[in-house]
């Protein structure tokens, strides 16, 4: 079987408020004076991942109350920033988007562009230390906006103004039901004036027609999540009938950054094993393995993957074309993909004759 650990990885889809080391959530909760569940980082990390398991996205959204909180100075975002990209490298992750919401990072008197430039710089610094220890990563960020806030298009300009600062992409999230991406029209009018790339939270909490918001108003080029395109797809003895938007996401080969355990905990899943990631890749979509926020579900792109394998029958086939149709959807140019999808076939290469076959 495929050595997980060593296979050059890709991340898409991941939280930087998500991904916190909780020995540093307690450290910056010290110097900021907020306090906490617990000052154990054993107990914390538990603390994250029960109050995630609760089955439902309202109450795993709280769990960011706390670290978004300890997030609030430029030294704090510089940290978590330099850390994630720690964590990642020493999974064996080459290229990473790292997502965060900047409105949710002003409390303490950081301005939108100040915070922008303190994730900018931690991540420049965690490529550095990872170096350092012959760990080769390269890491963008994805500005968010928050749904239910009313600052997608302030947001949006802000993601552009730093196209030149290492982000790539603009995104929405949190509450889906209720919040349709097309509350803002002129929001993605404006970066697809600007060529701006956007991938759109959608198809978690909310159904197909939130999908097919996201994709002919949002423009989006990747979908998070996107789980229940599934509900738009009518399964027959004879094979599977597509509705208008599941076959548009399948032909158009519009990318799903598909979350396994996130979902488990929020409900829009009930198992590994029964997870839609399965169905879709049989159905020929373009899926992608990704792990949402690290700490809620205590997890990292290696096992997530293990997890496919274990419990899901994935095979080292199935773990390379997720990884290479990562590679090849990231938001930079051609070239960078291209030299992503190198350094995978390569790995590969030293893989026996019989897996490189299946390989583009
Ligand atoms: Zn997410």
């Amino acid at each position: 079987m495929l050595d997980i650990a060593a296979l050059p990885k890709v991340l898409l889809h991941d939280h930087l408020d998500g991904g916190l080391r909780p020995e540093t959530i307690i450290s910056l909760a010290q110097q900021c004076g907020h306090s906490l569940p617990t000052t154990d980082p054993h107990a914390l990390g538990l603390w994250f991942q029960e109050a995630a398991d609760s089955g439902s996205l309202v109450r795993y959204l709280e769990t960011f109350t706390h670290t978004v909180a300890v997030m609030q100075t430029r030294d704090a975002l510089m940290r978590v920033a330099r850390e994630a990209v720690e964590d990642l490298a020493a999974d064996g992750v080459i290229y990473a988007e790292l997502r965060w919401a900047p409105e949710q990072h002003l409390l303490s008197g950081l301005a939108l562009d100040e915070a922008v430039i303190a994730v900018r710089d931690g991540i420049a610094q965690g490529v550095a230390a990872a170096a350092g220890q012959n760990r080769m990563i390269a890491v963008n960020q994805l500005i968010t906006a928050m749904r239910h806030a009313d600052r997608w298009r302030e947001i949006a300009e802000l993601a552009v103004a730093h196209g030149d600062d290492g982000v790539v992409g603009f995104d929405i999230a949190g509450a889906e039901a209720g919040f349709p991406a097309d509350r803002f029209p002129d929001v993605w009018q404006y970066l697809a004036d600007e060529s701006f790339p956007v991938t759109i939270h959608a198809g978690e909490a909310d159904g197909v027609a939130s999908i097919a918001t996201a994709v002919r108003r949002g423009h989006a080029l990747r979908i998070g999540h996107g789980v229940r395109i599934l509900d738009d797809i009518a399964f027959r003895d004879d094979g599977a009938s597509f509705g208008r938007i599941a076959a548009w996401v399948r032909d158009r080969q519009l990318v799903l950054e598909l979350c396994p355990s996130s979902n488990l905990q929020t409900g829009a899943a009930s198992s590994i094993a029964e997870h839609g990631i399965s169905k879709l890749r049989d159905l020929g979509f373009a899926v992608t393995i990704n792990t949402d926020n690290r700490l809620m579900s205590a997890t990292s792109v290696s096992r997530e993957m293990e997890l496919l394998v274990n419990e899901a029958g994935w095979g080292e086939r199935d773990l390379l074309n997720a990884t290479l149709t990562a590679a090849r959807s990231a938001f930079i140019s051609f070239d960078e993909r291209s030299e992503l999808v190198e350094k995978i076939l390569s790995f590969s290469d030293h893989r026996p004759a019989d897996t490189r076959r299946y390989l583009p």
